[in-house]
């Protein structure tokens, strides 16, 4: 069956090859242009991967993606922004979307970010199904993790990272590694991303010093 996507863009000039392009990948995608139609698909039908514009008229992207994290856990969602500048806030809030993309994009960098996150739940890497490390519980059968009893409120690419790391506990992981092991296998561009992720991680894992910066070559999950 083809993985289903809605695209959320008010502006058809973006929307429309946009479209053309995901079908080419043998998906199939629903369009709508505001964040009312948008919630409204979303109850209706069960999506993979939502691909949303941040500015919206009306409900804007991050409501919607908000209501999406409140309502349907497992959608992967792409959020696309209009500046970098605004790329920055956006993030800070954290509103749940897996992954960012900055306007004017390349269709070759937002199909490859598409497939990554499309991918997460494809089961072409042998995986640990649970990792228990210091206090973090990573159960990849079930999709949980915990800290100590509290279970985490992650989204889906930081449940992967999560996963990924405790998988790697006490070594130093590459951030090229991380990259293609969480996002995609051919990623390229930036990897601002990733420090995002690691940031939201630091937080919700209440403490910081669980994941250590190893400088100039990526991340470490500690054992404590
Ligand atoms: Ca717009």
């Amino acid at each position: 069956m083809k993985d289903r996507l809605l695209v959320v863009e008010d502006d058809l000039a973006i929307a429309e090859p946009l479209v053309r392009a995901l079908e080419r990948e043998n998906l199939q995608v629903d369009h709508v242009a505001t964040g009312e139609a948008a919630l409204s698909r979303l109850a209706e039908v069960s999506y993979a991967l939502v691909v949303i514009d941040l500015g919206l008229p009306g409900i804007d992207g991050i409501a919607v993606c908000r209501s999406i994290r409140a309502e349907q856990g497992k959608v992967a969602v792409l959020m696309l922004t209009a500046r970098s500048a605004e790329l920055d806030e956006v993030i800070g809030l954290d509103a749940g979307a897996d992954d960012y993309v900055t306007k004017p994009f390349s269709l070759a960098v937002l199909l490859a970010r598409v497939r990554a996150l499309l991918r997460r739940d494809g089961a072409a890497e042998p995986q640990v199904a649970l990792s228990e490390v210091g206090g973090v519980t990573v159960d990849r059968r079930s999709h949980r993790a915990w800290r100590d009893d509290r279970e985490l409120d992650l989204s889906p690419k930081q449940f992967d990272l999560l996963a990924y790391l405790a998988e790697h506990a006490g070594e130093a992981v590459k951030r090229e590694d991380i990259m293609n092991r969480v996002w995609d296998a051919n990623w390229w561009g930036s990897t601002k991303t990733l420090d995002v992720h690691v940031g939201w991680l630091r937080q919700k894992l209440g403490e910081p010093s669980l994941i250590t910066t190893v400088r100039g070559h990526g991340y470490r999950l500690e054992l404590q």
